[in-house]
């Protein structure tokens, strides 16, 4: 067993030696403890879609995802605070992982301007001008109050040249060394993030210069960013293979944005331990459901009649209560509890993959579990 302590978020890596750097570890938070690999329902505007915190109790993921970008421009970071941070106003007592605002502004808003001290931008809101920096996300973030903050990135598109690639990525290096100098509150960790696109140099080199500032004022995890932005799927795989094992060993590893099922397996064969998506959810929606046996579309005819559970291997409360059939009449009315049901579901039958995987480290039988979970998923009809 591996045990280092940082000053917080020690990580303890417990499962010792499968074959490759997949592992089970767990660090504490003031919120309670994480037990990893695990995925991280993503709560974008201070609620995961369609679920109560009762709910998401049960489904037990641990840990959850606040959006800086969306609550610092609607209710407002200072709204929130007053409250008594996130975790007292959204009801969630378990740890909360808030980002750092930067991927959503690349993505969301409009009429962006960079310069060395940040990014202006029209909210997407209502057109006003905001402004974000690496001091500002962090003020947000320390005013949300939640567990992990991340220190805000450029986020470059999947194809950029490289040249414009390494520039960016620069700035992000000395955008961190600012985010480490912003006071945050006693219980709040932060977290670096790792950009270089496929380039494996280019990541190589953004972790030795995140490295350089962790000797002084160690980070308390690392993140990889920049991947699943629209690059071919073996490109981001093999960028995994080669960089996630050179993370510190001592610090949870947090791959962003990543989060279908196989994606999630690939990932934890690498040596990742968090995960977040909005996909489950976002799926789950749409009435496209994610099962032992492969996805499955709640829109088809034939399960208009079907008396059996979306997966007869899930014991969510979905499963273990309602037919294909009834979930199918939900989604063809567009009733609301369809969604809320369809999310129970999906989300946790994706936290419960991260939790069978975590079991499997623990009991040294990965690589078996991990090939049985495909073999389903390639041959059986969900
Ligand atoms: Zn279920």
């Amino acid at each position: 067993m591996l045990k280092i302590t940082t000053p917080y978020f020690s990580f303890i890596q417990e499962s010792g030696a499968p074959p490759g750097p997949a592992r089970a570890g767990r660090f504490h938070t003031s919120h309670g403890e994480v037990a990893t690999p695990v995925f991280m329902p993503v709560g974008t505007q201070g609620t995961v879609k369609g679920v109560t915190p009762a709910q998401l109790a049960e489904i037990g993921p641990q840990v959850i995802l606040g959006n800086t970008y969306h609550l610092g421009l609607r209710p407002g970071d200072a709204l929130v605070a007053q409250h008594g941070g996130l975790h007292r106003f959204m009801g969630w007592n378990g740890p909360i992982l808030t980002d750092s605002g930067g991927f959503q502004v690349f993505s969301l808003a409009s009429l962006r301007k960079m310069t060395e001290e940040g990014v202006t931008f029209q909210s997407h809101l209502d057109g006003s001008p905001q402004f974000l920096s690496p001091e500002r996300s962090l003020e947000i973030q320390r005013n949300l109050g939640s567990d992990i903050c991340m220190a805000l990135d450029e986020c470059p598109p999947g194809r950029i040249e490289r040249a414009k690639l390494e520039a960016s990525m620069a700035r992000t290096t000395r955008w961190l060394a600012r985010s480490r100098a912003v006071p945050l509150q006693p219980h709040q960790g932060l977290f670096a993030i790792n950009q270089g696109g496929t380039h494996l140099d280019l990541r190589r080199r953004h972790l030795e210069e995140a490295m350089e500032q962790d000797a002084k004022t160690p980070f308390q995890g690392f993140a990889v960013g920049g991947l699943s932005v629209g690059e071919p799927k073996p490109e981001m795989n093999a960028v995994l293979v080669e960089f996630v094992k050179e993370l510190p060993a001592d610090r949870p590893r947090y791959l962003m944005g990543v989060g279908t099922p196989e994606d999630l397996l690939f990932g934890i064969e690498q040596g990742v331990d968090l995960f977040d998506c909005v996909l489950p959810s976002r799926e789950a929606r749409h009435g496209r459901i994610l099962t032992s046996r492969g996805k499955l579309n709640l829109k088809n005819a034939r399960h208009r009649e079907a008396d059996q559970p979306l997966d007869p291997d899930c014991g969510c409360y979905t499963c273990r209560t309602f037919s294909r059939a009834y979930l199918h009449h939900l989604f063809r009315c567009g009733e609301l509890l369809g969604f809320t049901l369809n999310t129970i579901h999906n989300l946790s039958y994706t936290v419960g993959l991260t939790r069978a995987a975590r079991q499997a480290l623990l009991e040294n039988r990965f690589p078996a579990f991990a090939q049985s979970v495909r073999a389903r998923w390639q041959t059986e009809e969900p």
